[in-house]
């Protein structure tokens, strides 16, 4: 099935972004907050997923499913990536973390509609802590809207469009939806929880399956801004990069 996963889709975006750092001298913030939100529709659009709303914030980034939105950090389009001209580079490290996060974020919008459509096709059974809380009545979108927080247009949405899963499809978003929503929703919660007090648990929380997941999606979106950027520019405009990438 289209997905944020598919290499055509990342090259897409790699080149977009590409597109926008060589452009960066004829455009103002405003022009690049429409290019990141005409993306991020692009993107919604490739992987047959519903686009969630932008909103521009100042804390890296994050997708929230209960309100179909995405919060990017507008210093995606505010830092000049081609400041950096000495040893650190570091206005195009940050420009590259920022504008690759998006990606990164549109990666767990996919997961959660691929999570909708596999439940309401039956393809696994609702997480076990949940099954216990579904009331009855209602048709089966309103009570997964109900019992997970999910807007019910978008649950409405996943239940029209059914996506063809492959045996590895179901297993992966089944482990996606029993970390957020299942058993290992526990785990899932201390991990955040012992994040937000120093970071020191950052190799717990890139395991999690729809964290492993995301991140290897955004590293290979990387290494094609990266190739494309070293292509067009010289190899020496990446001197220093080497550790975002790694
Ligand atoms: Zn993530």
């Amino acid at each position: 099935m289209p997905s944020l996963s598919h290499p055509a889709t990342m090259q897409m975006y790699a080149n977009a972004m590409v597109t926008m750092h060589e452009r960066w001298d004829s455009t103002v913030e405003s022009q690049r907050r429409g290019q990141f939100e005409n993306l991020v529709r692009q993107l919604a659009d490739m992987a047959g997923i519903p686009a969630p709303r932008v909103i521009w914030g100042s804390a890296g980034g994050a997708f929230d499913f209960a309100q179909w939105s995405l919060e990017v950090d507008r210093r995606a389009a505010s830092i000049d990536p081609r400041v950096g001209t000495g040893a650190q580079k570091t206005p195009l490290k940050d420009w590259l973390y920022f504008s690759t996060s998006i990606y990164h974020e549109m990666r767990h919008c996919e997961q959660n509609f691929m999570i909708l459509q596999a439940l309401l096709a039956s393809k696994f059974p609702m997480p076990q802590p949940m099954t216990r809380a579904i009331l009855p009545g209602g048709d089966l979108p309103s009570r997964v809207a109900a019992v997970m927080g999910f807007p019910i247009l978008i649950v409405r949405r996943a239940s029209i469009v059914r996506a063809q899963f492959s045996d590895h499809d179901i297993a992966r978003t089944r482990s996606w939806c029993e970390s957020m929503w299942g058993r290992y929703g526990r785990t899932r919660n201390q991990t955040y929880k012992h994040l937000d007090r120093g970071g020191r648990h950052m190799n717990k929380y890139v395991e999690l399956p729809e964290e492993a997941d995301a991140w290897a999606v955004e590293r290979q979106v990387s290494r094609l801004i990266r190739d494309l950027i070293g292509h067009r520019l010289g190899n020496e405009a990446l001197d220093g990069l080497a550790g975002l990438f790694a």
